[in-house]
């Protein structure tokens, strides 16, 4: 999803009352990360939900990174250590000072926890005290134990340009026009692999998952030859050879 995708549904699950109470972002780019994490806790806290700010007192406060009930943690680069996660506990066990009640954490580069860390982070998550939301934010959720994924409702960030690039791929595969797959697999070849993995993980949880799960092992696959020294162009025509034969 792009940002403004994952912002949209989570306005309409606000209004419904039914939004999750942990999130873990994916995204690969740090600064669009930090972006829409800050927009998230900003959306939570606004009373008007309001997107995008409306100015109001609370999303200037958030903005301005001095919202009371906000606690932050992880420079995205150093280790965060056990310690730090139950200093964290700690400040959000304490009552909310702000009017709207609620308590929001935000870790960044949560792969970068230790073990020790990540243990207690779950401990939270499982049992998280009253109005509490937590924001995790990673650059790489393969990274993270599978306990906390699956407690957190997960976003994985895609810029607009890769999303045009993945409905592409969607459209192609889903109207079977193989050449016009083959030409557009040329295209893809020009680009990075960490661009293509991208684009083949949006099309993954989006297209595959949900509309074609006989082609999921085959995307799976293709994301796996991605991470590996194959040549990119290996990886893409393997993948339409064998998808040209289901
Ligand atoms: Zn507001």
């Amino acid at each position: 999803m792009t940002s403004k995708d994952i912002l949209i549904s989570l306005s309409k699950k606000i209004e419904q009352k039914s939004y999750h109470h942990a999130f873990l972002i994916n995204c690969q780019n740090q600064i669009e990360l930090d972006s829409t994490a800050m927009e998230i806790g900003r959306l939570i806290y606004c009373p008007n939900n309001s997107l995008p700010s409306d100015n109001c007192n609370i999303c200037t406060r958030v903005l301005n990174n001095t919202a009371i009930d906000i606690a932050q943690i992880g420079d995205g680069t150093s280790t965060i250590s056990k310690e730090e996660i139950k200093n964290l506990i700690k400040k959000i066990s304490l009552t909310p000072l702000e009017e709207r009640g609620i308590k929001i954490y935000i870790i960044s580069n949560v792969e970068n926890m230790t073990i020790e860390a990540a243990n207690s982070l779950l401990k939270i998550l499982e049992e998280p005290p009253k109005n509490t939301i937590a924001i995790l934010k990673t650059l790489n959720d393969s990274k993270i134990i599978s306990t906390i994924k699956s407690r957190c409702q997960r976003y994985n960030i895609i810029s607009e340009v890769k999303k045009l690039e993945s409905n592409r791929l969607t459209e192609l595969v889903k109207s079977g026009q193989m050449v016009e797959l083959f030409l557009y697999g040329q295209e893809l070849n020009k680009l990075d692999k960490k661009e293509i993995r991208e684009i083949v993980e949006d099309f993954y949880h989006n297209y595959t998952l949900r509309q074609n799960p006989a082609l999921s092992i085959l995307t799976l696959e293709l994301m796996q030859d991605l991470q590996s020294k194959k040549p990119t162009s290996i990886c893409i025509e393997n993948f339409l050879i064998k998808i040209s034969e289901v």
